[in-house]
């Protein structure tokens, strides 16, 4: 926590997006501002399932720890020999992706104990996480201070509800041939819990939370929607004119952007394409 390193975002983005799982392609933290407004994440919380957490599915990421090996290239029927011998409970595997594979559980301590067995985990050359969906809800409150930190928010905060995450939005705007991160009014909260309290509490103050809604997945390389930079297999994309370039090269000017999606006068990563909604 405020000390992970972030690669400079390839592209500018105009709210960050939440940093779990491997969805943190692109969020920038070259601003002076920043430290104040790192995601706060409270220290020494794992995720786990509650042992009362009802009839969903018990599911376990896991990935390869050796970057020339990744799981999806393994050997699928030994895998599920292996998982099964040293792991206890194992119902299903499924296949995610090329670096990750899912195990779901008869139980949420089965589940558990996989991730914290890290004699099975280091032999294999593997991790095991528990999806933040799972067992984890975010809301946003809105008109929150701009002078408050994540940190003060975290202590000032009352709720009915377990709190491991603040984070405040952060507005990047393009100022010259650089961006600049700005703090909107807007915070998200993450509750250990699967469903959002009404609401908050901070300094006496009401807040209701409502739900977060993802921002739409888009590439930062190529500008398409469904997926991002880590996995882009297609030629870059400029965000302001469409051409095929770095957007840090480009010399059109932001206000003269054409959207290569619709056309309008934004550039093609802005909230106000309508093509973003439709994705
Ligand atoms: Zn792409
Ligand atoms: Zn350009
Ligand atoms: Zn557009």
């Amino acid at each position: 926590m405020g000390k992970r390193k972030r690669k400079k975002g390839k592209d500018g983005e105009e709210e960050s997006r939440q940093n779990t799982d491997s969805d943190n392609d692109s969020i920038s933290s070259t601003s002076t501002a920043a430290n104040k407004y790192e995601p706060f994440r409270v220290l020494n919380y794992t995720r786990s399932y509650p042992e009362n957490g009802g009839n969903f599915e018990y599911i376990v990421f896991f990935e390869s720890t050796d970057p020339g090996k990744p799981i999806g290239d393994r050997d699928m029927m030994g895998m599920s020999t292996s998982l099964k011998r040293y792991n206890k409970g194992v119902k299903q595997l499924v296949r995610i992706n090329k670096y990750k594979i899912g195990v779901i559980f008869e139980r949420a301590s089965f589940a558990n104990a996989a991730l914290t067995n890290t004699k099975y985990l280091d032999s294999y050359k593997m991790k095991a996480t528990i999806p933040a969906g799972a067992t984890e809800v975010t809301g946003v409150i809105s008109h929150v201070p701009i002078n408050l930190s994540n940190q003060e928010i975290y202590d000032t905060i009352s709720s009915t509800k377990h709190i491991v995450q603040i984070r405040r939005f952060m507005r990047r705007n393009k100022v010259d041939n650089d961006f600049q991160i700005t703090p909107t009014l807007t915070v998200s909260i993450t509750f250990s819990c699967p469903v959002l309290p009404e609401s908050i509490d901070l300094n006496s103050w009401r807040f209701d939370v409502k739900p977060y809604i993802p921002p739409v997945k888009q590439c930062l390389r190529c500008l398409r929607y469904g997926h991002i930079g880590k996995f882009c297999k297609n030629s870059e994309r400029c965000s302001v004119c469409g051409g095929n370039h770095n957007f840090k090269t480009c010399t059109i000017d932001t206000k003269d952007a054409t959207c290569l999606h619709c056309q309008g006068r934004h550039i093609a990563i802005s909230k106000e394409c309508p093509v973003k909604y439709k994705n």
